[in-house]
């Protein structure tokens, strides 16, 4: 039924064969590597190789999974939970993150880009709430009122005003200067 399968397909040049094999790769993402296994096919006779699309996106697909493992990613379902707990769109979580595009975000969140390790780790501070609002007022992102999201009254005083009370003086920039090196 597949139109892309090569699986003793004959080939014209050499009237050899096309049969399946499989070859180790490394495959890069967002700036990892996983070994996997991708399948292929190779003319019995002369060893030509053919790699279909649907082998390369499952081994790509096999290596994201694997890396995401590796290194203990947020997983798909995660990142969507954690936004909308947050209660922002993917536009504004991607602004959260020094401006990770819209279409980025929504690609985490269907498994389709994997977020490297410093992002994966810039999602995970905003479980914080005095990180996220932090990082909110910078990226002058409105958040909405966690009491209206939570739906469990909150006890006990106000959250909010708790919050600010022990919000720390803002930080300085993190970049440094660009001419800091000219001044020797
Ligand atoms: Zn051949």
């Amino acid at each position: 039924m597949s139109v892309t399968s090569l699986d003793n397909h004959l080939h014209r040049f050499c009237g050899g064969r096309y049969q399946q094999a499989v070859e180790t790769v490394t495959i890069r993402l967002s700036g990892m590597a996983a070994e996997v296994e991708r399948g292929m096919y190779r003319c019995s006779k002369c060893g030509d190789e053919q790699r279909t699309v649907e082998q390369r996106e499952a081994a790509e697909k096999a290596a994201l999974e694997r890396i995401r493992s590796e290194h203990q990613l947020l997983a798909p379902k995660e990142i969507r939970q954690l936004r909308e707990s947050i209660g922002l769109t993917a536009v504004q979580l991607g602004e959260l993150l020094y401006g990770v595009p819209k279409g980025v975000v929504e690609g985490w969140e269907r498994g389709r880009y994997l977020q490297n390790r410093e992002a994966d780790a810039l999602l995970r501070s905003l479980r914080d709430r005095a990180t996220l609002e932090r990082r909110a007022a910078k990226a002058g992102v409105a958040l909405p009122d966690p009491d209206l999201l939570s739906g469990i009254p909150a006890e006990g005083g106000a959250p909010s005003a708790r919050a600010s009370a022990l919000e720390p003086a803002p930080e300085p920039a993190p970049e440094p200067a660009p001419d800091a090196a000219a001044t020797s």
